[in-house]
């Protein structure tokens, strides 16, 4: 999952992250935010039923308490009647058609907002187009009150030139606890990516590090909300111009920004006839995948290709997820869009072998490329990289969490955004391109009843903690995983990069 990057400093259920480094943009990166007993769609279809869509209890619950809110949630026929009254085959689309799209199926379906309910959302200036659509489309969606936070990179690289060193330690924690207390009176939280993927690069890593860590302290309470999923939240992505640069270097602006756009509508299933009906399925897809490996209940993974020669060991009472979730609010939201994994939690002891990174990582602001380790019992015992090795040593070096793993993911090759062939530069959408496995803190989701289980007892099941959760690509069209029973028999579960 995807906060995106990296940080999701010991929010408990520690899963998704939150980006939120990145110069002050209050981005919430990632990961996934499932409540670790989501199940399969009920029948019949998920969006006709808002509020459930995954635990049994949690729809029980939730049919007592909002009985009122049951069909509210977005359905093809119904929700986007806007849309559909002003269909267009999707090849005729126009730009300003897909943004449209974009912002509605992010309130909708990503979101799940419901009418009367909050929002929270928080972008970059360079996002405005799309922050603007979302209001609109947030306010048709029945929202009572957008608040917007918009954050700005020119204005977060002057503290980097500016400020006293003490700044680096400070964050507006009066802020996060406005948030947290938003969140509590029942607002819903929207992300748009797309800051700079180097935005920081040239700036001293410990003032990075220690500016992370003060708006990870601050935000932590407001954070756990997310993490735990007690609201429904999700993260998209707007194309933006330093984004688009990165990502197309040598490119005009306008160019490079329009091949951008077109790859988020494209992995965004924007570009779908129908792209509520698209998710609705792709959703379901995700679910089963996750049934199924529950049904499993494999021992570890094995895993063969180049420069990769691995055993990981599954945690005890492992929950496979994948796809949107029932928030405690009782609203079914898909956190990230894009999503494409079937995640759950390693046994932090058990990771023994090589393995080498199949793309570059993008770390607050740096690349790290040509990534190997070597991890035995569960730990990182050697760590190279052909570039940004010391940023890598210093991520492993956060505390003793960080040389361990906290998720394990599967992603076919053939998933969108590894068809498109492109390296987005943003683990939002990067993880989703190829199975990938975090350094750190273990999603707590991800364990049967994990969300009851004392941190004693989390560790006794091999579940992994850390400040850090860092996503990092090691699928490729060239790697085969098989799944290893109690029994010791492997199974194949994925060739040459496809699900078997
Ligand atoms: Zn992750
Ligand atoms: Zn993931």
């Amino acid at each position: 999952m995807a906060l995106t990057d990296t940080e999701i400093r010991k929010a408990k259920a520690k899963n998704s992250a939150d980006r939120m480094s990145d110069g002050g943009a209050l981005y919430l990166s990632r990961p996934g935010w499932y409540d670790g007993r989501t199940k399969p769609w009920p029948s019949p279809a998920p969006w006709k039923h808002a509020g459930n869509g995954s635990c049994d209890v949690e729809i029980a619950r939730r049919e007592v308490r909002q009985p009122s809110r049951r069909a509210k949630i977005c359905t093809s026929d119904e929700g986007l009647k806007d849309m559909s009254e002003t269909a267009v085959m999707a090849e005729q689309r126009t730009h300003e058609q897909k943004l449209d799209l974009l912002a509605e199926v992010a309130v909708r379906v990503g979101l799940g907002l419901q009418p009367g309910q909050e929002l929270v959302m928080t972008a970059s200036l360079d996002s405005l187009a799309l922050a603007r659509r979302i209001t609109e489309q947030a306010y048709r969606a029945g929202a009572s009150l957008v608040t917007t936070l918009y954050s700005d990179d020119e204005a977060a690289l002057m503290r980097y030139r500016f400020a006293a060193d003490e700044s680096f330690d400070h964050a507006a924690k009066w802020l996060y606890d406005g948030m947290g207390a938003a969140f509590k009176s029942g607002a819903a939280r929207l992300a748009i990516a797309g800051g700079n993927p180097t935005l920081l690069s040239n700036e001293d890593a410990g003032k990075v590090g220690r500016a992370n860590r003060a708006v990870s302290q601050a935000y932590r309470p407001a954070l756990e909300l997310i993490t735990r999923h007690e609201i429904n939240w999700t993260i998209v992505a707007s194309a933006t111009p330093a984004w688009a640069a990165a990502m197309f270097p040598g490119e005009p602006e306008d160019v490079a920004v329009a091949k951008l756009w077109e790859a988020i509508f494209q992995t965004t299933r924007i570009n779908a006839d129908d792209p509520v009906a698209a998710w609705k399925t792709h959703d379901a897809e995700l679910h089963r995948r996750a049934a199924r490996l529950n049904e499993k209940r494999y021992a570890a993974l094995q895993y063969r290709g180049p420069g990769t020669d691995f055993r990981l060991g599954l945690a005890d009472d492992h929950l496979w997820l994948g796809g949107g979730t029932t928030a405690g609010n009782g609203l079914y939201c898909i956190p990230n869009m894009p999503t494409e994994e079937v995640f759950t939690t390693p046994h932090k002891g058990r990771a023994d072998g090589t393995v080498t990174a199949t793309k570059p990582l993008s770390h607050q602001g740096t690349m790290i490329e040509g990534i190997h380790v070597r991890f035995e019992k569960g730990r990182i015992v050697e760590a190279r990289a052909s570039r940004g090795q010391e940023v890598l040593q210093r991520l492993i070096d956060t505390d003793e969490g960080a040389r361990r793993l906290g998720e394990v993911a599967l992603v076919p090759h053939s998933s969108p955004i590894a068809a498109s062939g492109l390296l987005f530069l943003n683990t939002l959408f990067d993880e989703n391109a190829a199975s990938h496995i975090a350094l750190g803190q273990a999603y707590t989701s991800c364990l049967r009843d994990g969300d009851k289980l004392t941190p004693e007892q989390l560790a006794a099941k091999g579940a992994n903690d850390s400040l850090i959760h860092v996503d990092w690509m090691i699928g490729s069209g060239k790697l085969d995983i098989d799944g290893i029973t109690a029994t010791e028999v492997a199974e194949p579960l994925m060739r040459q990069g496809e699900w078997v």
